[in-house]
């Protein structure tokens, strides 16, 4: 089969080895896929992963234990826990030592013409979600993440504001997943600001009625979020963050680098202001195709370019360069 292979260097790959399903897994013919910052930073070293790029897809189901599942069409989590160890049994399986992760560490991923993945990773599409939206469930989940970390009645206890309709949010970053995230924190009422580089892609949110700002205005929010969220993919992003954080107010960080190049950051703030910092990676997959079933979020706009997997190579330039959202790869695989 056809694979996106990185090793070393990024090479499209014609005769790669078929994945083999093992029992309890499914053999997926892939559709149409992704390409996220977490690809592109694989190219520099993160993970120090070898072998078949990819994370966000689209799928059919060809062969699997479960039978019922051939045939379907589907999105699939990422993390294949162990599901003896002591995080599994605590119901934190994201959080395995033991795991691999589709595409990013120590199984080959969706930039091919097959994956496998168990079965208890796949969730089925409903009617009404086409193939190209469908690429979409995987960063949108790790958006939604977000609300099971921080909604909870408990923090209004404690003084601090639940993110709803009181409460005062900035997204930081206007790349490909701050623009999800955006608006999945609209669904929650609370009052949103976006704050980015680009005016062309905060554009995008200012259609929707989210207010928008550009980091050149930053000495006017200081202090001023009950909530920021560093989607920015940037080292300097936490900094910024706790520029914008009220006093004990809550920074969640979305963004994941190569290298520590966040290393120099001022973190004095953070006591003296008593921050909560919430590191956020991935989320509920129903929660985000329920989302987008019902249209309440619109990717459409984010989509910058789509390459055929023999393209994909060409794909991974493109989404690299500056201004650019997101790259999908069609499999051309005739569904
Ligand atoms: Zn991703
Ligand atoms: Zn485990």
């Amino acid at each position: 089969m056809r694979a996106l292979v990185y090793k070393e260097r990024l090479r499209l790959v014609e005769n790669y080895p078929m994945p083999q399903r093992k029992e309890g897994e499914a053999l997926v013919k892939v559709l149409k896929a992704g390409i996220c910052s977490t690809d592109l930073e694989i190219t520099h070293g993160y993970m120090s992963f070898g072998g078949v790029l990819g994370h966000e897809f689209v799928g059919v189901v060809e062969d699997a234990s479960d039978k019922k599942l051939t045939g379907k069409c589907v999105v699939g989590e990422i993390n294949c826990p162990c599901r003896r160890c002591e995080y599994c049994k605590r119901g934190l399986p994201n959080h395995c030592p033991n795991r691999t992760v589709l595409g990013i560490a120590g199984r080959d991923g969706a930039f091919a013409d097959y994956l496998t993945l168990p079965t208890e990773n796949l969730h089925p599409l409903p009617e009404g979600i086409d193939h190209t939206k469908a690429v979409f469930v995987e960063p949108l989940a790790a958006a939604f993440r977000i609300l099971e970390q921080v909604q909870q009645p408990l923090l209004e206890e404690a003084g601090k504001a639940a993110l709803g309709p009181k409460a005062e949010v900035a997204v930081l970053g206007d790349g490909r997943l701050g623009l999800l995230v955006a608006q999945v924190l609209l669904l929650t009422g609370c009052r949103l600001a976006a704050i980015g580089k680009h005016p062309e892609k905060l554009g995008i949110l200012s259609k929707r009625g989210i207010k928008t700002a550009l980091l050149e205005e930053l000495k006017n929010y200081e202090k001023k979020f009950d909530y920021v969220v560093d989607c920015t993919g940037s080292p300097s992003g936490l900094e910024t963050a706790i520029r914008l954080t009220k006093p004990a107010g809550t920074i969640v960080l979305k963004s994941t680098f190569s290298h520590n190049k966040a290393g120099s950051v001022d973190l004095t703030p953070v006591v003296v202001n008593e921050i909560n910092l919430i590191g956020s990676r991935c989320g509920p997959f129903p929660k985000a195709i329920e989302a987008l079933k019902r249209g309440e979020i619109q990717v459409e706009p984010l989509i910058s370019g789509i390459y055929k997997l023999d393209q994909a190579v060409e794909a991974f330039g493109f989404a690299a360069k500056k201004g650019v959202l997101k790259v999908l790869l069609d499999m051309d695989s005739g569904y």
